[in-house]
């Protein structure tokens, strides 16, 4: 079965052709001055996805996320305010632990998304010295000049600069011109290294043979990847943000400084829209964490996963009140329709199975691999086998899709709604066990007074 992706670089679906073992897979990571939003959490699910579909597809493969705790500038070019040093100012605290809490805040909401980890974290502040090296080989190459800020790439010397973006060069220059830079060359040219100009010692800067400074924004991740997955230099990914300016520039200086092809596939994902058209970014300050949401919501932070699911990763999705409710409501249909399966699992249906595989190797469609999960549940296929081909499933969906009965623990509040009902009705204060029930139907609950007291169920 061929799994096809669609590459960025020539804007079709192609068929997967891996370059050796295992496969290398990089996938930009987070910039740790702030939380994840919800947002950066679709293209962190969808990077997952594709890493489980090349898994599901017998592939072994070596995932390399990097982590942005150097102090990079707010904005898309190379000028404004240190993100890392705001992020410390705003909090109290130092860089570097601005950057661990919020490396363990984005890990805890991989974890709560079923999101597996990559094989390789990488610190762009433990690798300054490859990024200096790999600096020192475009210098060495005449790729770069020195201005009173730092040392830049001169895209004008790199050919096919625009191969990623399909962009005319003049539409790339629009683009960069946001920020002004009188000393560059070109709009386009990029940091490579910024000189500290600000008079007083950074809490992150190091030596160069430059001068005192830190890295530019783009160049960690060449040099990661290359020292990570040389050799493997399979498939890159990210958001459709990532386009026209880091990742065109990470190959433009990769390539100018190995004079070999960087990375073979560029697999991009769309946004996460607040309402129809809004991106969700920090800039435009319309930003949800994952915490925020399900806690608002009261769902299952997996009904996020499933929501991912149900578009297509190259469609935008919007975010809308209520959506990640019925995300909820239909997992939880799922995972109910498993409590009568066995857990004793038969063979995999082999029809079925085919069918799940034609979706997801098409491009990650998971839309209709969720159609036919659904499918699969509804069939008439014996209860040991539908139980094995939904587990095999799951493998890819990471949905936890635990087979057998699912008690569910009450939050707190609901438990002690349910225990101040109960000592009204013990009372026979009639009017505050009403009010009690009220509450917790408000909140999504139905009461049920049985004999032995009350059952209470969640509503879907
Ligand atoms: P950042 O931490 O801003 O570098 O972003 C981390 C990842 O999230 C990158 O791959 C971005 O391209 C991606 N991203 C940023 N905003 C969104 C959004 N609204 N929807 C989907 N992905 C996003
Ligand atoms: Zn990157």
């Amino acid at each position: 079965m061929t799994l096809s992706l669609y590459n960025t670089l020539s804007r079709s679906k192609e068929k997967f052709v891996p370059i050796g073992t295992p496969v290398g897979l990089y996938t930009c990571g987070p910039t740790v001055y702030h939380y994840a939003h919800i947002g950066n959490l679709r293209t962190y699910v969808f990077e997952d996805l594709l890493k489980r579909v090349l898994l599901y597809n017998g592939y072994i493969v070596r995932q390399v996320m990097n982590v942005t705790d150097v102090g990079h500038l707010v904005g898309d070019g190379d000028m404004g305010e240190d993100k890392m040093e705001k992020g410390a100012a705003r909090e109290g605290k130092t860089a570097w632990e601005i950057a661990d809490y919020y490396l363990s805040a984005f890990k805890k909401d991989l974890h709560l998304l079923n999101i597996n980890e990559p094989d390789v974290w990488c610190k762009a502040t433990d690798y300054i010295q490859e990024q200096i090296d790999l600096i020192k080989e475009l210098e060495a190459k005449g790729f770069t000049y020195v201005t009173s800020d730092g040392v830049y790439f001169d895209t004008e010397k790199f050919p096919n600069y625009n191969k990623l973006s399909h962009l005319k060069l003049e539409e790339l220059k629009e683009g960069a011109r946001i920020e002004k830079n009188s000393e560059k060359k070109n709009p386009t040219d990029f940091a490579l290294w910024k000189f500290n100009t600000t008079g007083e010692k950074r809490q992150m800067e190091w030596e160069s043979p430059w001068g005192a400074g830190f890295p530019g924004w783009h160049i960690e991740c060449s040099a990661m990847s290359l020292h990570f997955l040389k050799g493997h230099l399979d498939i890159h990914c990210g958001a459709v943000d990532h386009i026209n300016i880091h990742h065109t520039n990470e190959i433009a200086q990769s390539e100018a400084a190995t004079g070999e092809k960087f990375f073979n596939y560029w697999i991009h994902g769309a946004f996460l829209n607040v309402g129809d058209d809004e991106k969700m970014s920090k800039s435009v300050g319309n930003i949800l964490t994952l915490e925020l949401v399900t806690g608002e919501e009261r769902v299952d932070p997996l009904a996020f996963r499933y929501a991912c699911l149900l578009t297509h990763y190259r469609k935008p999705m919007s975010y809308k009140a209520g959506m990640l409710q019925q995300a909820d409501a239909a997992l939880k249909n799922i995972r109910r329709s498993l409590e009568s399966l066995p857990h004793e699992i038969g063979k995999v249906d082999e029809a079925c199975e085919a069918e799940f595989l034609a979706a997801i190797n098409d491009d990650l469609n998971m839309p209709q691999a969720v159609a036919v999960l659904q499918s699969v549940l509804k069939s008439t296929l014996a209860d040991d086998v539908k139980a094995a081909t939904i587990q095999r499933f799951d493998e890819v969906l990471g949905l936890n899709l635990t087979l057998g009965k699912i008690t569910e623990e009450l939050p707190e509040e609901i438990r002690q709604l349910a225990a101040e009902r109960e000592r009204a009705r013990a009372d026979r204060d009639w009017a505050t066990s009403d009010a009690s029930r009220e509450q917790l139907e408000k909140l999504g609950y139905s009461v049920e007074d049985v004999a032995e007291g009350m059952k209470i169920r969640r509503n879907f």
